[in-house]
């Protein structure tokens, strides 16, 4: 169905009409009865449009599918991708189409694509739905990571089609609208070295022309290209590590070209550190532990550079030989990213050649004790304005800690910095609320339940994640230990 909505947003879709071969023009099931059950006024604003207008019932049913707005090409992305270490030659969006693209109020050209609306030629045995209560969990997410200022792609809305799901029970229906840089995965690449290399130039130079320009201008630019995204990766997992997130599913398909972290399934915050976490009751061999995520993103970089070697030189063994080297930077710029981040955390200027070992030897500390990672930063800064009671109380062993804040502090003072002025720049960096997996589990049971205002709520608390606000002491708190040992389940 195509309705006179064309005023909402003006679509370029260059996605559709210079990779044709890499999509499907496809259109979203008809939901039966679309309510519209969160709206991002500000990312609409950033969009240019006008947030009464999509709250209007035109609004919900583009929002939905029901209508195609003028200028829009809905296809059905082609990927292919590395699940759990197994290649799978064909994917894609089973589930999802790319209504278009739009130039944001900045210029920036954004994707706007439905999650969960129906079945795709690439849906293989899904239905193409999806439940309301992991389209909303990706929307809190999403909005988390972006307010901690990591690239992220974000929700624009979410809307109930009024239809139930079949999972392990019967569940209300729901489309996520979500907005990205582009949706161009390591998978798209994958799947496009299978079919043609000329394809896989295309669609190189169209990332390059869309989110690695720099590399355009380079000697060598799909070696360039690599290097960008290598870096892009490198800088993203860092701030994931940096927070305590674990994706939980970081296959090939999962991974963006742009570097925005993208699917938030069966993703989670840790609450005591500990390397080891999985969350995913699908990661068995836990192989998307938190740990794990920087060398699980250098193998997936590693097959990145597999599809890219016929454009970086025409001799395999050169192409090879210059690849690697950009790949096994990774570690490199990865640990610079983490160290200048970690340094952050905890206050301490400049780079010295010691702060490796304090870092390491409080992570260590951390782990023994089962010490929460987010409650930790922030006691800490307060501990340098002389109450070193909740950062000590948070070990079960507080002398270890002493001992390791002395040595912190004397790397503090030899740079004579305010301890003021150094514990508001750790509390600007160290958030105070995070998704804690049991505030995000509790919001999501009311929202399928019905009871929107839990979701809300927490959403608004993690729309700023840096800031104290009184009353809402118990969203900065761990889980309760009757909450017990966490799981998600992919129960997309
Ligand atoms: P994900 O694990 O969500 O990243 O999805 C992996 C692949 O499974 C993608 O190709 C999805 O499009 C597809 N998929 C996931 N759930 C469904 C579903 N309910 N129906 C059709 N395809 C799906
Ligand atoms: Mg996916």
């Amino acid at each position: 169905m195509s309705v006179a909505v064309g005023s909402l947003f003006t679509f370029d879709n260059s996605y559709a009409r210079e990779l044709g071969a890499l999509c499907e023009p496809w259109q979203a099931a008809p939901a039966p009865a679309p309510r519209l059950l969160a709206l991002n006024g500000e990312l609409a604003a950033e969009l240019g449009v006008d947030a009464e207008a999509l709250r209007a019932p035109v609004g919900v049913a583009v929002l939905v599918g029901n209508a195609t707005p003028e200028g829009a090409s809905p296809v059905a992305q082609a990927y292919a991708g590395h699940q759990f270490g197994g290649y799978v030659p064909r994917l894609g969006d089973g589930r999802a189409l790319l209504l278009g693209e739009v130039l944001d109020v900045h210029g920036r050209r954004r994707d706007l694509h439905f999650k969960g609306s129906g079945r795709t030629p690439f849906a293989r045995g899904g239905d193409g739905k999806a439940p309301v209560g992991p389209m909303l969990r990706e929307y809190l997410i999403g909005e988390a990571m972006h307010a901690l200022g990591i690239p992220t792609t974000r929700a624009l809305a979410v809307v109930a089609t009024g239809e139930q799901v079949v999972r392990e029970t019967m569940l209300p229906g729901a489309v996520l609208t979500r907005v990205a840089s582009s949706h161009v995965r390591v998978g798209t690449f994958q799947y496009a070295a299978r079919q043609d290399p000329a394809l896989v130039r295309r669609l190189a130079d169209h990332v390059i022309a869309r989110h690695h320009p720099d590399a355009g201008d380079a000697e060598n630019p799909y070696l360039a290209l690599y290097e960008s995204v290598v870096d892009a990766q490198a800088s993203l997992i860092a701030r994931w590590m940096l927070v305590g997130f674990v994706h939980g599913v970081m296959n090939t398909d999962n991974m963006t070209i742009s570097g925005e972290t993208i699917d938030y399934g069966p993703c989670a915050f840790i609450d005591a550190f500990d390397p080891a976490t999985v969350f995913s009751s699908i990661d068995h061999g836990g192989r998307y532990a938190y740990g794990n995520q920087p060398g699980i993103a250098q193998w997936n970089l590693a097959r990145l550079a597999e599809t890219l070697l016929p454009l970086i030189h025409e001799d395999t063994d050169a192409a090879v030989e210059a690849a690697t080297e950009v790949l096994s930077s990774f570690a490199d710029r990865y640990g610079r990213y983490w160290s200048d981040g970690m340094r952050a955390k905890l206050g301490i200027p400049g780079a010295e050649e010691e702060d490796g070992s304090l870092i390491e030897d409080l992570l260590a500390l951390l782990k023994v004790q089962r010490v929460d990672f987010t409650s930790f930063f922030r006691a800490l800064s307060s501990s340098l304005l002389g109450d070193a009671a909740p950062a000590r109380a948070l070990f079960a062993e507080p002398d270890a800690f002493d001992a390791w804040s002395g040595r912190w502090r004397a790397r503090l003072t030899s740079r004579a910095a305010d301890p003021r002025e150094t514990a508001e720049a750790m509390d600007r960096v160290n958030p105070v609320y995070v998704p804690r997996n049991h505030l995000v589990d509790e919001a999501l049971a009311a929202a399928t339940a019905g009871d929107l205002e839990p979701f809300h709520r927490l959403l608004d608390v993690l729309a700023r994640p840096f800031e104290v606000r009184p009353g809402l002491e118990s969203y900065a708190l761990p889980a309760p230990p009757s909450f017990g040992t966490y799981r998600t389940f992919c129960g997309t």
